[in-house]
């Protein structure tokens, strides 16, 4: 089936959007009985190829090398990375110092060239966003990782390295909006003394990491929308009209690189958010229209069947297409056939397996939200 591209979403750039993978992400990772071990980028590209999204194809991810990793992650870390995984051995002593080889960061066949490839993939998609496009790359989004060591299943932080690339072109101004169900709190804290970078983070309050916290602003240089359980459609809409959007007007980005985790869509596993995944597609397009430049990474997600069709919709929208109101038969055999021992069966939504859009989940805008937007605008 091919769907006709409108110029809806597309308007606003000049040159076609790019979707950057790999075939590393069809590899199984993370081991067994790990959050992320169900496949997420894969689903996302299959179900684009089913509707005809991906006709003009990927452009292949390459991996970063070890110059490249340094420039952030310190080198005797990522020695100790590439070690583990050649050895498929963690010593203990590496396991406490690196945070690696444990239940949280698993170190599997792979998982440097897998990390690796994730680096190289933004650090491509930075680049190619400077030529005026928008750049998608949903492996991206590792965004607890840190200089010396793993957190938070992230081994590497790609999304730093996007954001160091826009700042080497020499760009003056890049904005980091971080829509994860968990704090930005890696790329929050590699920046937070740059005064060329302005990071938001919208997250559920309480959960890990914990930090993030309403009112933490780092100097002035970042805001943080921890936000309570239920979180809908009404509340997060406002939110990016009624914050994110006045905050970037203000800082005037030359750039944005946006961190979408699939991990705030109602159904995840890990959060208790409760988006649809058309709002948080219409978040996405509104913020990369804050900028000439815009790389969209993916990051977090559980649910193999929100995560798939969240980040397939978000490259029809990126892309210009419409949306389909149902998938063609082989796309329903691929979603029938996932499974996530996190999630009962009873609990898989029948929409699921049928549709790419999620039913809008609108409700009250609770005071809570509206005097965070007052206190994140508050100069
Ligand atoms: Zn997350």
């Amino acid at each position: 089936m091919k769907l006709r591209a409108t110029s809806q979403d597309a308007a606003h750039k000049d040159m076609s959007p790019l979707f950057i993978g790999s075939e590393v992400y069809r590899r199984s990772a993370y081991g067994r009985n790990h959050p992320l071990a169900i496949p997420r980028v894969e689903t996302a590209v299959a179900l684009c190829r089913s509707v005809g999204w991906l006709e003009q194809g990927m452009v292949e991810s390459p991996a970063a090398d070890f110059a490249t990793l340094t420039r952030f992650h310190d080198p005797d870390y990522v020695a100790a990375l590439f070690e583990a995984d050649r050895a498929g051995f963690v010593p203990a002593e590496a396991r406490r110092r690196y945070n690696i080889g444990t239940l949280e960061n698993p170190v599997f066949p792979g998982v440097f060239e897998r990390a690796a490839t994730a680096v190289g993939g933004s650090i491509l998609a930075a680049r190619r966003a400077l030529e005026g496009r928008i750049a998608y790359h949903p492996a991206g989004g590792t965004h607890h990782a840190r200089p010396g060591g793993a957190s938070g299943f992230c081994f590497l932080n790609d999304p730093v390295f996007a954001v160091l690339t826009l700042l080497d072109a020499g760009l003056g101004r890049v904005l980091y909006v971080d829509l994860d169900a968990h704090h930005g709190d890696g790329v929050e804290d590699a920046f937070a003394a740059d005064s060329h970078v302005f990071t938001i983070s919208i997250h559920e309050s309480g959960r890990w990491p914990g930090t993030g916290l309403r009112g933490d602003l780092r100097q002035g240089r970042a805001r943080n929308l921890p936000v309570p359980p239920g979180f809908n459609d009404s509340e997060f809409s406002f939110l990016i009209d009624e914050a994110v959007l006045p905050l970037a007007a203000r800082f005037c980005p030359e750039a944005v690189v946006i961190t979408a985790g699939a991990d705030p869509l109602a159904g995840d596993p890990l959060s208790k958010m409760d988006l649809s995944n058309v709002a948080v597609w219409d978040a996405v397009m509104k913020v990369t229209a804050t900028a000439r430049a815009a790389v969209v990474l993916g990051g977090g997600g559980y649910n193999p069947w929100t995560v798939g069709r969240f980040w397939a919709g978000l490259w029809g929208r990126i892309a210009g297409y419409a949306l389909p109101a149902c998938l063609p038969d082989d796309a329903r055999a691929l979603l029938a056939g996932l499974s996530c021992d996190l999630i009962d069966d009873e609990d898989v939504d029948p929409n699921w397996l049928i549709s790419l859009s999620d039913p809008p989940n609108p409700g009250a805008i609770r005071d809570d939200i509206r005097s965070l937007r007052d206190e994140v605008l508050a100069p």
